[in-house]
This record gives structure tokens, C-alpha cells and sequence, in this order.
């Protein structure tokens, strides 16, 4: 028989299984083969475990399992070493202790509203919030009773004045998103510590790079942050995926039980994806900054444009709070908007975005290939709709990895060809 005679080149397995084996029909044999590979494999990347199934040694192990730590492991859902080793690298990359892995950046914000707040709560979110988060609230959250506010991310005394003892939660955001301001985020982590509000970051933007979410007010920060892996971690627009980073492990837990009933784990291809796009995170980061200020100092210059909205630019809004976070000489993300001169309409500024031949019109961002959207803002704003009224059309920018002078010439031939046209 094949099998046994290839079972006599394995060492290291015991008489009786090979006996026991030899007594089993090909059917069995090929699910309950008794080699195991030899420990020891080095290579660059980790090991990519799929389970949905965990397999224990014994009933008293069965029994003794432990969904809550990293200890050993229960269910796909609950964790692989694939999993557990990204969770670890990402905990690195933003100072945090704790991580858990969601199959999206949404699902992430999901995840902690959903385990932090319950009928009767308040949440504050500023109006310049990743939109979907404002939709959640105006959907989901608002049906199970629990109510939002909109802060002006711009103003702390505008989030102080409305927390009440019914708040439960904030999130903050730096810059916001598309409009690209940038709050004092050390002023509105403090209000949050002070009044004894748990504070959520959407950290997709600075990414565990441009700033470290839990220490950037003298070793003091938020509670949580959560980041969209979609965007840089990923890198290539082709994978979807979110965590949630703390340092307190009560909250942890908290959020990992909600985590575990609604069954928001990952798969292991999407983590290996992720976990390939760790090493070469920092060097596209620095790329993308350094082509995004390029592209967007010289649109400044542009007769077109009436403003660039980039917060490493000292003419856009909070650029001293980004210095005061990420340093003077600090990073950005590739990601920035301009508003375009108010003699430009919307179908002016749509045939410029359909002129680009190299950015593509697109969601998302952080990969290789540059996108542009053009966005109705006063659509999008509570605090500040009036003000945006008044201007020009905003169009949104995530700068790839492309050449930065095929990029600036894509951008000069669209400005000559549309909206350029009618100057
Ligand atoms: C993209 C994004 C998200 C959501 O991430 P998905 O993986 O697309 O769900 C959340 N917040 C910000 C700031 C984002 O840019």
C-alpha cells in the first residue's frame, strides 16, 4: 500500500498510529494523515493559519478555553496566530496594548459605538467625521435610542459645552475628513480625560505614523483609536479591514465581547495581506507625503484654485495644531483638497476630475494609483454649512505612487481642458 510505504520515511511518529492508519480506507487516511512538517520553518513572511475549527488536545482543555486572551485559541472567529501576530505588530505601530481585527475601518467605529453606548446615551461626533460614522449615528444608533450631537471639531469649548452626564462617548478625528481640518486634538483629548469621557480617534489619517494616538499630549491621549487597515496598512486598494487599539484592558474586553456576539472577526488571507503591507508602510507614507505637498504647494499657485486644504501647509486650517502633534517637520498623509475658484461650477469642476487621466475617480485611499472625488459640501456640514455655501466646489485628492511629474502634468492638461477652459 502507497500510503504505508510512505509512511516509513516519517520519523518521529509511533508504531500504533501507523498501524491504526494502515487499518483506515484512503477516505480517512487523506483527512487524518499522521505527519507533521518540522518545526523550525524560517521565512520572511508568517505563516498564513485558516481556521474556522480550532482543534484541542483533550475535553479538560476544551473546557479551560479562553475566547478573552491570547493564550491559546478557541474559534476562527476569536483569533489564529495569523491574527494574534497582526494584532500584536499593529498594537506596536500605535503604542497601544490591545488590539482586535475587524473586516473593515466602519466595522471598526461599529464595534466600539455598538459596545460603548446603549439607549439613553448621548455620543458627540464632530461634524467633519468620516461620513459613515455621522450615518451610523443618524441610523443605527438613533434607533436604538441613543442620541448625537455634532461638535465643531474646531472649537473645544464647543465639545465641552456639550458633554453632559448622559455622554458616553466621543470621537475625534484629525484632520477631518475631505474638508481636512486639522483640530487641537491635545485640548480635545484633555476635555475628554477631564470630564471622564471615554474618547475614540479615527486614526486612518496619521496612521500610527504622523503621530502616536495615546501619547501625544505629554504621554496622555484617547482611550481608543481606531484605523482603517484598508488605506496604508494595506496599500494596494484591494483589501478591507479595521482595528480597534487600547491601552486599558477592562475597555478592551468590553469591546471584545461585542466584538465576539457579533462575530466581526477577519480572515486570514485578508490578515496576511495586511501583515505583507506592514514592512513597507513608513517608506510609502514618507512617498506619498512628500508627493501630496508637492502636488498641492504648486496647485496653491494655480490662478484655478482658491484654496488648498492640506495640513502641513500653513495657510490651511489648524496647521498649528498638526505642528503642535506631529511636529514641525512632521509627516502627513498623500491626502489633501482644493476648492476650486467660485467662478467654476460643479460641471466645470466634474469635467476636470473626467479629464485626469492618471488619478482615477474613486473612494478610499492609501495605495498606489492617485484618486480624485469631487464632493458637495454643504451637503456634508451642520456646524459650518453657511460658510461652505459661499465657496467654490471641493475636490479631494489621495495622491498614489505615481511620478509627481506625471501627476502635475495630469493635472495641468485637466485644468487647460475643462475648468481651465472658460478662464
Ligand atoms: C476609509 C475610512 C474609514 C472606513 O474604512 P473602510 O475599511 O473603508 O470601512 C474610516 N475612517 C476613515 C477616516 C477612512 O478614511
Amino acid at each position: 500500500m502507497r500510503f504505508c510505504e510512505s509512511l516509513r520515511f516519517v520519523r518521529h511518529f509511533c508504531e500504533s498510529r501507523l498501524a491504526n492508519m494502515c487499518g483506515m480506507t484512503p477516505q480517512t487516511q487523506l483527512i487524518h494523515h499522521p505527519y507533521s512538517p518540522p518545526e523550525g520553518f524560517a521565512a520572511p513572511q508568517p505563516g498564513v493559519f485558516k481556521a474556522s475549527t480550532v482543534i484541542f488536545a483533550n475535553t479538560a482543555a476544551m473546557r479551560a478555553r479562553d475566547w478573552q486572551n491570547k493564550l491559546g485559541y478557541t474559534y476562527g472567529l476569536h483569533g489564529t496566530p495569523t491574527t494574534f501576530l497582526l494584532e500584536e505588530r499593529l498594537s506596536a505601530l500605535e503604542g497601544g496594548l490591545q488590539c482586535l481585527l475587524v473586516p473593515s475601518g466602519l466595522a471598526a467605529i461599529a464595534n466600539v459605538s455598538l459596545a460603548l453606548l446603549k439607549a439613553g446615551d448621548e455620543v458627540l461626533l464632530p461634524d467633519n467625521a468620516y461620513g459613515p460614522n455621522k450615518a451610523m449615528a443618524q441610523g443605527e444608533l438613533a434607533a436604538y435610542g441613543i442620541n448625537h450631537q455634532l461638535y465643531d471639531p474646531m472649537d473645544p469649548a464647543d465639545l465641552a459645552a456639550r458633554i453632559s452626564p448622559k455622554t458616553a462617548l466621543v470621537w475625534l478625528e484629525a484632520p477631518g475628513s475631505v474638508s481636512m481640518e486639522f483640530p487641537d486634538l491635545v485640548s480635545l483629548a484633555r476635555i475628554c480625560r477631564e470630564r471622564g469621557v471615554t474618547s475614540a480617534l479615527d486614526n486612518t489619517w496619521g496612521a500610527g505614523l504622523a503621530f502616536a494616538p495615546f501619547t501625544f499630549d505629554a504621554g496622555h491621549g484617547v482611550d481608543i483609536s481606531i484605523h482603517a487597515l484598508t488605506k496604508y496598512p494595506s496599500g494596494g486598494g484591494d483589501v478591507l479591514m479595521g482595528s480597534v487599539i487600547t491601552r486599558d484592558d477592562a475597555l478592551h474586553l468590553k469591546l471584545k465581547a461585542t466584538h465576539m456576539r457579533l462575530g466581526l472577526g477577519v480572515g486570514a488571507n485578508d490578515a496576511e495581506a495586511i501583515l505583507r503591507g506592514l514592512p513597507s508602510m513608513a517608506l510609502r507614507y514618507r512617498a506619498h507625503d512628500v508627493a501630496a505637498r508637492e502636488l498641492a504647494q504648486w496647485l496653491a499657485t494655480r490662478p484655478e484654485i482658491a484654496q488648498v486644504l492640506h495640513p502641513a501647509l500653513p495657510a490651511s486650517p489648524g496647521h498649528a495644531h498638526w505642528q503642535a502633534v506631529c511636529g514641525p517637520q512632521g509627516l502627513a498623509a498623500g491626502l489633501f483638497s482644493v476648492v476650486f475658484d467660485k467662478r467654476f461650477s460643479s460641471a466645470q469642476v466634474d469635467a476636470f476630475c473626467d479629464a485626469l487621466k492618471l488619478f482615477k475617480l474613486g473612494f478610499s485611499w492609501g495605495g498606489p494609483i492617485s484618486l480624485v472625488v469631487p464632493y458637495q459640501m454643504p451637503a456634508m456640514r451642520q456646524t459650518s454649512r453657511a460658510a461652505w455655501a459661499e465657496q467654490g466646489v471641493l475636490v479631494r485628492f489621495s495622491v498614489g505612487l505615481e511620478s509627481v511629474a506625471d501627476l502635475q502634468a495630469d493635472l495641468l492638461n485637466a485644468l487647460n481642458a475643462s475648468a481651465g477652459a472658460n478662464t
